[in-house]
């Protein structure tokens, strides 16, 4: 049984108009027209998909986004947005998208500091445009959530975060962290700069994660082992998807084109297998082999009181199973199903996006000597960037996908 809240991702576009320089989607020749979107809309709906995430790159510089939204929205998909909030701080968009049928936007800001904020981005005066953009989702009736990808730079203030984002926005509701993937794109070949150690962002998670808790805000946080958010282990975005056994589909504007994921584990250690929470656990992201498996330690709670905050969420009526007596047998059959996969303490392919990927799905995007050229020049524009920065461009794409 899957569950019915299966969420699909399209890259609209592979182009930003920031420079991170832990960008883990930059630039590819590849790009959409209206018709290839909306048939990776329909891909979706067809795989009974509950929503879909339009994201990049930034969605918001694909001329056809509003279409496209309006598109899902009346194929009967829940509309979201990742963007950074640039574009969406000028009220016309946000009125036009909120019209077409967007739903739901994800901001992102990794710290309310301007001056680590614009680090990270690479373009000065991107935090009042990401407040802008939340306050303009507010005003035209969109859901506003903000995400954050846990870096080296903002490991220390994810609780300053979150205080000043509810201070000022009070009508957020829902915060999203992803743990920085050091496996793709800028973000590989700048890993050193970026990315974290587990134990760089424990303390200010765990103060963060309490005080959204207690202030009746919700949250997820994504690729981050259980032993570093034990208390909150039900918001890990890995365990939920365990739990519920749901699969993701993201449609790569590149040469990956369709991964479905339905292994949400990732690398374990050998104290894990001592570990109460090893069966619902995402483990240590692996890929880009940047995280240290040394950092883990297995913890000893008891795993029912989390199963159960996950499938008795009020908020995700779509799950069917609400009790442990309903819930178990299928959790074990899925477990058992997965055998090895599931047992492993190590695994070369783990995350790897190339043994993910759907061959049935349809083409993602087009490359024409159109794009190749946009690409070459945008490339070259992008080495002159990286280089004031004195970051790494990202490696060359190639036809297989490696680099990208
Ligand atoms: S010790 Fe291993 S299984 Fe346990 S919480 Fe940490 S990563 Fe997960």
């Amino acid at each position: 049984m899957r569950g019915l809240a299966n969420i699909g991702y399209i890259q609209v576009v592979r182009h930003c108009n920031h420079f991170c320089g832990f960008c883990s989607n930059p630039t590819s020749p590849y790009h959409h027209t209206f018709e290839t979107m909306a048939a990776l809309v329909d891909d979706l709906v067809g795989r009974g998909y509950f929503g879909v995430v339009l994201t990049g790159g930034e969605p918001t510089l694909h001329p056809e986004l509003p279409r496209i939204a309006r598109y899902a929205r009346d194929a009967g998909l829940h509309v979201r947005m990742i963007t950074n909030g640039w574009r969406l701080a000028d009220a016309a968009l946000a009125e036009e998208l909120a019209d077409a049928g967007l739903e739901l936007v994800h901001v992102s800001i990794y710290s309310v500091r301007p001056e680590v904020e614009a680090e990270l981005r690479g373009v000065e005066g991107t935090l009042e445009r990401a407040h802008a953009a939340l306050a303009n989702a507010g005003r035209f009736g969109i859901t506003a959530n903000v995400n954050c990808v846990i870096n080296r730079l903002n490991a220390d203030h994810l609780d300053e975060n979150v205080k000043v984002l509810v201070a000022r926005h009070p009508h957020i509701r829902h915060f999203v962290w992803n743990n920085l993937d050091p496996s793709m794109g800028r973000a590989e070949v700048n890993q050193a700069r970026f990315t974290p150690r587990l134990a760089d962002f424990e303390l200010s998670l765990s103060r963060a994660l309490r005080f959204l808790h207690k202030a009746g805000r919700t949250f997820r946080v994504e690729r981050v082992p259980l032993c570093y958010m034990t208390d909150f282990a039900w918001a890990s975005t890995e365990t939920r998807k365990i739990i519920k056994g749901e699969e993701r589909v993201v449609h790569f504007l590149d040469a990956k084109q369709t991964v479905r994921q339905t292994d949400w584990g990732h690398l374990y250690a050998e104290g894990c297998d001592v570990c109460s929470l090893r069966r619902v656990c995402g483990g240590l992201f692996d890929r880009g082999g940047a995280y240290d498996p040394a950092e883990l330690a297995p913890v000893f709670v008891p795993m029912d009181p989390i199963v159960e905050q996950v499938i008795q969420d009020a908020s995700d009526p779509s799950y069917p199973l609400r009790t442990l007596a309903e819930w178990r047998p299928d959790f074990e059959r899925r477990w058992a199903e997965a055998g090895e996969a599931a047992e492993r303490t190590a695994r070369a392919d783990a995350d790897d996006p190339s043994a993910m990927r759907d061959p049935d799905a349809p083409p993602v995007g087009l490359v024409s000597p159109d794009s190749l050229r946009r690409f070459a020049r945008t490339r070259a524009a992008e080495a002159r960037r990286a280089e004031r920065q004195n970051i790494a461009l990202e490696r060359e794409p190639s036809a297989d996908g490696a680099g990208e």
